[in-house]
This record gives C-alpha cells, structure tokens and sequence, in this order.
C-alpha cells in the first residue's frame, strides 16, 4: 500500500472493497484521488483535507472497466453506431474500443467527433477496410481485398498510434467463399505495420456466395497460422458456425488450444450471437477468455430512440438486452470467479492495450478511472438468443464511475439491472 505524503486530495471512495487484480490487492480500504490520478490506497485516509468524500461502502471498488468491444462511431457507421457515453462511462465503462469502426479514411473524424468529443476513453482497432464498419458490415462487396490498402493503412495506423490500438478484421465463412483467405492476409500484413495485435472476428458474418459451400471448420484451421502471438480470436461462445466449436463434433476445434499455446488471445465479443450452450463447452474445455467486450450496438440493444425497428431486418438483432456488466455477471453463472471476471475487464484489456501503466490497475500514479460495482444477490434469470435460461444469484450492477477523477452518475439506459432482465 503506498500513500502519497500529502493530505490534499480531490476525491475520497471512502470504506469499499477494493480489488485490484493486477497488485492481488483485495479488501476493504479507502482510495484517494487528485489531479485526475490516483494517489493512494490505504485502510484508512484522513478524509479532512479532501474536497469530496463518497462513501461506497458495500461496493466492490475497482479500475475502471475496459470494453474490449465497442461500436460507437455514432452518425457514421450508421445505425450501428451507439452513442459513446451511454456505453461508456454511464455505464460504469471508462474505456471504450471501438473494433473496427473507423478507417484510415475515417479515423480523423473518429478523433475529433467521438474520441475527442467524448466524457469516456475512447479508443480504436482500425478497420482493415478502407470503409471501416459501416452499417454493421452489412454489405458483403465492401469487404474484400480489393476493398484494402495495406500500405496507407499501415502508414495512417503509424500515425495515430495514441489511438489505434490494433487492427480488426474479420474471418468467417460468407467472405471465404468469395474470397478465400485473402483479406485475412491483407489484415496481418498490416497489423504487423503497425505494430499492434490483429483482432479477428469468428462466426458468420455474410451469407455465402453462390461460389459454393465453405467447411465452416476450415476457416479458423487457416486463420491459425496466419496470426502471431497476441493477435486475438474474438466471438469464442458465438452460435453462428465457423467458430470455436467445431460443426462437425460439436466440440472445441483442437486448433484453438494450439493457438492459446502460441500466445494467441481470446476475447469474448459478446454481441447478440452469444450463446451459453456454446460457452460451457468452450469453458469446460478449459479455454479462458482473456479479455470481455461487449459488442453492443445498435442493432442488438436498445438506444431509446425512436419506435421504428428496422433493427430486425438485421442478421445481428436479437432481443435480449445485454452490456458489459451484464456479461460479467454471464462469466459469472458460468463459473468464472469475481477476481477472474474483473481481470477481464482491467488488468488484461490494459495488457492487451499496451496500456498498463495508464489504467487497468489502482495503483497511485495511474489515471484515476475507478468504477464502483454493486453485486446485487437475488434469483436471477439470464437468456440468451437461442432461448437458453441460466439461473444466478448476483448480478453485476455499475453504481458510480470516476473518469480521470471526474464523478459521473451510471445512469445510462443501456444498463441492463434486476428490474430491467425479461
Ligand atoms: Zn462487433
């Protein structure tokens, strides 16, 4: 425990149980905040000195939550696109990555209009695609090699490296039988441009073309090799084929415990198409995800805007409601421990980021994005998509977010609580 030899400070969260995974610090403590760091933690600061003093006691108190998984280029990747705060640090998010949405031809307004314009963090893995994530990649011909610039890509990425954390692509079998595995290719060469880890979205995404049928396995058996240690296999408990589990067993594709050997990562990507049926094999496998995005957008979660929904004519709808602290809770009734869960979303999203001596941890010295959780006990029932019902007893609830040392109430609708689960 370190403390700063000064009594001033801007922020007090006093009496929570704070973890902090990437220390091992787990107990009950007060955690001081000024200049928008971290200063200490402690079992108890002198309060006397400080302008402001929350009590959280009862709360679980931890880094700010990182969303591995956004989709906030709001106004431009259509309706995909949701409104960063709501995401973010309204609910409980301090930091956002947008996977993919925006392109080396968008990327400027990205920083000016959503990044820089933002209350929460936000971030970026950049589109291999010179268009980026429009409409939810919704039409196919947008997307094949032809649709790339390695080279400007690369250079743009070099540029914007505050920003641009990796690079997303996608491999699934709607684009193999057009193209093969060719922008998978394009998107490595890239990634390793730029230095940063290749994000890959499983599952699929297009229908398949007329060129014939793909094996949905040979997707992720020709992705392997084409990725390095660090790069990312996304969307591990999705339904739609051609992810980890294989279509012909209807068990975890061995290949995926050969690339978790290599250092390749996995994240959950969460989206409309998770499935808990899916997840218990993955995870009875003994596969754990390393990092927890949410893969909310507009398509799949509510925006509280108007009454039209032409959100169904969408192949990624799906009517359950789901955010990030909602996934945790998931990981949760599926076995997960809170230590494990929470790492998920601080300590390895900042690894995986290259971000660890800014966020993902309270340790002084590091910005003071906090998040305060309630664990709400009850009986609880979560669905998903393909109608499976699992039954809980807690439920991941965000309470307060602090920003850079800024208090921010969590008070988006995009919050799915106890009274809010159908
Ligand atoms: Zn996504």
């Amino acid at each position: 425990m370190t403390q700063i030899n000064d009594d001033s400070y801007d922020l007090i969260l006093r009496g929570g149980r704070l973890i902090d995974t990437a220390s091992g610090f787990d107990g009950v403590a007060d955690l001081a905040i000024r200049d928008g760091h971290i200063a200490a933690l402690a079992p108890h600061i002198d309060s006397s000195a400080a302008q402001r003093v929350v009590d959280v006691a009862g709360k679980v108190v931890t880094a700010g939550l990182i969303d591995t998984h956004a989709h906030v280029f709001q106004h431009v990747t259509g309706r995909f696109g949701l409104n960063p705060d709501l995401c973010g640090v309204r609910s409980g998010v301090t930091t956002l990555v947008d996977q993919g949405g925006p392109s080396l031809m968008t990327l400027p307004a990205f920083r000016h209009y959503i990044s820089e314009a933002s209350d929460s963090r936000v971030i970026c893995y950049l589109s291999t695609y010179l268009v980026g994530g429009l409409e939810g990649h919704h039409y196919a011909q947008l997307y094949g090699p032809e649709m790339v610039d390695v080279e400007r890509t690369i250079k743009i990425g070099r540029e914007n490296r505050d920003l641009v954390k990796g690079v997303k692509a996608h491999a699934e079998i709607g684009g193999k039988s057009r193209w093969g595995m060719d922008v998978i290719k394009e998107a490595a060469e890239i990634a390793v441009g730029i230095d940063v880890p290749l994000y890959v979205h499983l599952g699929q995404l297009w229908p398949e073309n007329e060129k014939g049928v793909v094996d949905p396995d040979s997707v992720i058996e020709e992705l392997v090799p084409l990725m390095r240690p660090g790069d990312v296999l996304a969307h591990p408990f999705t339904r739609h084929p051609g992810g980890f589990i294989s279509t012909k067993t209807d068990e975890l594709h061995p290949i995926v415990e050969a690339a978790l050997a290599q250092g390749i990562r996995v994240d959950v990507g969460h989206g409309s198409h998770f499935s808990f049926r899916m997840a218990e094999k993955v995870l009875a496998s003994g596969i754990r995800p390393y990092t927890l995005g949410a893969d909310m957008h507009g398509y799949n979660t509510y925006v509280g805007e108007d009454g039209a929904d032409d959100r169904k004519s969408n192949p990624f709808y799906g009517s359950q409601r789901f955010c990030l602290t909602l996934a945790m809770s998931e990981l949760l009734a599926l076995g997960l421990t809170l230590h494990e869960v929470l790492a998920t979303v601080t300590e390895n999203a900042a690894e995986l980021l290259d971000m660890a001596d800014e966020i993902g941890s309270l340790r002084p010295g590091l910005k003071a994005d906090v998040t305060v959780l309630d664990i709400q006990q009850g009986d609880f029932t979560l669905r998903d998509n393909s109608g499976v019902e699992v039954k809980t007893t807690q439920m991941i609830v965000p309470t307060l977010t602090v920003r850079a040392g800024e208090v921010i109430e969590t008070d988006s609708p995009l919050v799915v609580k106890p009274d809010t689960l159908h």
